[in-house]
Parts: structure tokens; sequence; C-alpha cells
């Protein structure tokens, strides 16, 4: 009795969790690397064929990261690299090479392509079963229709996060900031399936606050850095910051989320970098994986 204890007085700041993609993905390519070898084993040995037009510096990095992670996990993989000024018949000539090399299971083209190049009309040369991204119209299409086949890997790779951090999903307010069609759009659809309510928003939603506030899922994949602060979100919400920024000045590389207002308000956010990033690229290995899997 009679103890001073200030520090009881003190309220405590309730803390936000971190969502780990990169351990989480690590954790995921350690159970790939055996399923590879399996399939290795049976004669199957699963390839990724990566293509790459122009000298995107970003695109470079993003293509090396890939490579290097089917190397980890035993993957074969090839890189094309083809110059900034490639026909379009050219590209897709080898895409088509490609649909119907027995070492190939996976199709990757690095998006952007030049600006000459129709970048629906390649997608849509790849065969949709080695289809390793998930944008071929008929991936797209069977996903629309609530019977996912191939499914994009950033948007797959969150539902992954998601799940890992149990986070009830089913009867969520979420709302998708982007409707692009490799993250937004295939981001509500899996939400959807997976029974939240929700709202996709753009560039032209009105009174996006409005929506931002109501999320109990708030994913943001517009590429604006900092973009949503602490006074736009509801408290308790979990955040999925999908963004990648790159600051002029530093180099650095900023999320959509500004993390230092939404921390203590947010329940859980998924940080930019080593959040969705890691998770992506492992999705991408485990769209090539099912590929070979199914291949005959
Ligand atoms: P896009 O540029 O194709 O789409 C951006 C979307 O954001 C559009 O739908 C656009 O609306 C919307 N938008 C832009 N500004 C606003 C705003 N102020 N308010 C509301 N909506 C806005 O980008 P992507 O979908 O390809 O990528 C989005 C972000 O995610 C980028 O930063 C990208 O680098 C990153 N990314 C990260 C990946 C990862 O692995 N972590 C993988 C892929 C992308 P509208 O349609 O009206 O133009």
């Amino acid at each position: 009795m009679g103890i001073f204890r200030p520090f009881l007085l003190i309220p405590a700041m309730p803390s936000t969790i971190r969502l780990d993609g990169a351990a989480l993905a690590s954790e995921l390519r350690a159970g790939f690397k055996i399923r590879v070898a399996e399939l290795a084993r049976a004669g199957r040995q699963p390839g990724l064929a990566v293509l790459m037009a122009g000298d995107n510096p970003a695109s470079q990095v993003y293509v090396r990261n890939k490579i290097k992670s089917c190397a980890e996990v035993g993957i074969h993989s090839e890189q094309q690299l083809l110059p900034g000024n490639v026909s379009e018949v050219e590209l897709l000539a080898t895409i088509a090479t490609l649909n119907v090399d027995p070492r190939i299971h996976g199709i990757l083209v690095q998006l952007p392509l030049p600006r000459h190049i129709d970048e629906a009309r390649v997608l849509a040369a790849i065969n949709p079963e080695k289809d390793a991204d998930g944008f071929h119209i008929e991936n797209a299409g069977a996903l629309a229709q609530g019977a996912p086949k191939v499914v994009p890997c950033t948007p797959m790779g969150v539902m992954r996060m998601l799940e890992k951090a149990e986070v009830p999903v089913e009867g969520a307010e979420a709302v998708v900031l982007g409707r692009s069609n490799i993250v937004g759009k295939p981001m509500a659809l899996l939400l959807t399936l997976a029974n939240a309510t929700v709202a996709v928003c753009h560039s032209k939603t009105r009174h996006l606050v409005e929506h931002t506030r109501r999320a109990d899922i708030l994913i943001s994949a517009i590429g604006r850095p900092h973009f949503i602060t602490g006074d736009m979100i509801k408290k308790g919400a979990v955040l999925i910051d999908v963004g990648i920024n790159r600051e002029a000045e530093t180099n650095k590389i900023l999320g959509d989320i500004d993390d230092d207002s939404c921390n203590g308000i947010a329940s859980m956010i998924s940080p930019v970098p080593g959040g969705v990033g890691p998770m992506t690229i492992a999705m991408l290995l485990a769209n090539t994986i099912e590929a070979a899997a199914r291949s005959s």
C-alpha cells in the first residue's frame, strides 16, 4: 500500500503490428524448395522465362530479384533481354517459341513494355497455362467469374499475408485504392471471393476519405508516396501498402502509407519495403511451380 507507481497513470500506446512479408516469403520459399525437388525427381523441374524489352532500371532490379529467387528454390529460369526497339512481331515470336518449350512452365513479360508495343496483345499471346503473372484475359476472366485459375501475384500475396496474420476477412469492410488490372481489380475480386464487402476507389472517387475511414482492411495500390495518413483511417484498421514510390533525392523507396501518422491507430501495417514486395515474388514462384505440376 502507498506505493507510488507513476507508470500506471500513463495510458499504454496501442502498438501497431508490422506484417513481415519478407519473413513469410522466406518461410514459403523453404516449402517451395522441397516441392521443386519432388517435381524435378519426377522429371518436371519447373522453369520460368522472363522477358524484358528495353532497359528500364526499375524493371532490371525486379527481373534480377525474380531470377535470384528462382535459383534459390531450384526453379530453372531464363532471361530474354530484348532491345527497347524490338518489334511487336519479334516479341510475339519469342512468346510463341516459349509457349511450346517443354522446359518452360511459366512466362512473365516484365511491364511496362515500350510504348510502341500493344501490351494487351502481348499478354494475350501467352499460353494461359504458362501465364505466370495471371494477367492473361482468360485467367482474369476466370477470377472475375469466381473460379480462379492463375491469380496475379501481388493480390495473391496480400491474401496470404492476411491469412497468416489471421485477419478476419469475411464480413469485413475492405477498401482497395487503385483499379489496375494487375493489382486493384484482382485484389478486389479476391477479397470479394473471401466474403469481404469491397469498395474500389480511384482517381475519380469523390470523398475518398469517407471510404478510407470505413475500412477494416485498407489496401493502397496507387503509387503516391505517403498518401494515406492517420486522419484518413479507422482505429484498429489493417493497412496493406502495395505502393512503390522512389524518392528522387534519396533514391529511397516509400510506400503509399504514411507509417508515422498511422502508427498507433492501425492495428497492423504491412510496410514498404519488406511487406508485399517479397510476397509478390514468392507468389510468382508458386504460380510457376503449380504450372509445372499441372503440365503433362
Ligand atoms: P497504376 O498506375 O496502373 O494504377 C494506379 C491506380 O491508382 C489507378 O487506378 C488510379 O486511378 C489510382 N490513383 C492514382 N492516384 C490516385 C489518387 N490520388 N486517389 C485515388 N486513386 C488514385 O498502378 P499499379 O496498379 O500498377 O501499381 C500501383 C502501385 O503499386 C505502384 O506504386 C506500383 O509501383 C506498386 N506495385 C507494387 C507491387 C509490389 O510487388 N509491391 C507490384 C505491382 C505494383 P485511375 O484508374 O482513375 O487512374
